[in-house]
């Protein structure tokens, strides 16, 4: 039988992750996987997370299964966090996932299994995760414009030309916040204009929102998922907690159906907690129990918002610095837009042979399409980086 299947694709980021390791180069940068990293290069357990697990280890009794839904205490504090109070708790469903790669699989599943000719849109470039997962559900997909290469912004109106060919039914995948390659975001006008579009067409939002707290803030940061929850008759939202809890390997994420009609609500939640039960009955618990403790004890709370403030102005503080060097060096604004960008991502604009060039001239690491973490960067690299990116002609 295993003679029949075929070799799957390498990851491109795992080798890449694997290339710098084996780089001796002492002065080498890692920009390319995307964790979040202090100035020393350590992705760090939060303190108020370290915290909830040594209380936790304290009270914990059984190891029973929790519910499908996954711990009620963690889905509603996700709840309250993502959505704050744009929407009643009676519109709509959730269920805890395996991190928001789970969410994000389920949210797909469920648009196929509600319509299997629904189409899905997807942002030019995206995650390439949503790709994979949705051909691998062989749904079928549909990109529109959305990164404008030479200004390093959002091309709005070429997207909303594209999303101008979406039938009633269809799917618009869209990233909460600090948009995953590019650090690219559309303004909250911007964002209005899009769900006036997709309810004149009868499409269906669904929102990816993994960085919930990287961008502007936590509630800045929320604002769009809100607003596309208040103001269409429903939406889908994967959301994700790896990031902005750093809990990545315990794979905690939370998948939300909204609907305006209320009577929508039970049967949505019975699909989801169906989802989960046909892919691996209950989800996991562990990060979800921390995220649950933290948010609902108001001094947890207060710290980890404290933490996780520091995290994004630092990642503000080195994207501004990178800005002001390469506009010294280059003696050209064209890369003020690493400034503009929000979240852990920019998309940098280099071709394919200048990325290798960093790599094998300079030692710096980053994606093909020129992705860098600007978390990769501490305040001594960001000269070497922008030096590098001078040299090489981007
Ligand atoms: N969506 C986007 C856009 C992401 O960048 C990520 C993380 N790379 C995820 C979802 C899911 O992350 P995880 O499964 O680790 O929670």
């Amino acid at each position: 039988m295993f003679e029949h299947l075929k070799e799957q694709p390498k990851d491109k980021i795992l080798a890449l992750m694997q290339a710098y390791k084996d780089d001796p180069r002492d002065t080498k940068i890692d920009l390319g996987v995307g964790v979040y990293k202090n100035p020393q290069g350590v992705t760090p357990i939060m303190r108020a997370v370290k915290e909830a697990e040594r209380r936790w280890w304290d009270e914990e009794t059984t190891k029973a299964y929790t519910g499908l839904a996954g711990d009620p205490a963690f889905t509603d504090a996700m709840i309250n966090l993502v959505l704050g109070n744009s929407v009643a708790r009676d519109q709509f469903s959730a269920v805890a996932t395996p991190g928001g790669t789970g969410a994000v699989r389920q949210a797909f599943e469920l648009v196929r299994m509600a319509n299997p000719e629904a189409r899905v849109f997807v942002s030019d470039p995206t995650w390439p995760n949503h790709l994979s997962i949705l051909k691998y559900l062989g749904m079928e997909t549909i990109m529109y414009r959305y990164f404008d290469n030479a200004s390093g912004g959002v091309n709005f109106g070429g997207m909303m030309e594209d999303l101008g060919q979406v039938r009633k039914g269809d799917v618009v995948l869209l990233h909460g916040c600090c948009h995953n390659p590019t650090g690219a975001n559309l303004n909250m006008v911007e964002f209005k204009a899009v769900i006036d579009l997709m309810n004149e067409k009868g499409a269906i939002p669904m929102i990816d929102i993994a960085y919930q707290g990287f961008g502007d803030g936590l509630d800045e940061d929320a604002a769009a998922t809100r607003a596309v929850a208040a103001g269409c008759p429903e939406t889908l939202i994967a959301a994700s907690c790896s990031k902005n809890f750093g809990i990545y390997r315990e794979r905690t994420g939370l998948l939300m159906a909204v609907a305006q009609d209320k009577s929508m609500q039970a049967i949505a939640q019975g699909n989801l907690a169906y989802l989960n039960r046909q892919n691996y009955s209950f989800p996991p618990d562990h990060g979800a129990r921390l995220v649950g403790i933290v948010l609902n004890d108001d001094d947890l709370r207060a710290d980890w918002k404290a933490e996780l403030e520091e995290v994004r102005k630092g990642m503000l503080s080195l994207r501004t610095q990178l800005a002001d060097e390469l506009q010294k060096l280059s003696g050209s604004d064209r890369f003020g837009f690493l400034a503009q960008h929000r979240g852990m991502f920019s998309r940098l604009g280099a071709s394919p042979d200048q990325v290798e060039k960093l790599r094998a001239d300079h030692g710096i690491y980053m994606v093909g399409d020129s992705r860098l973490n600007i978390a990769g960067l501490n305040k001594d690299t960001v000269p070497v980086l922008a030096k590098a990116v001078v040299e090489v002609g981007i």
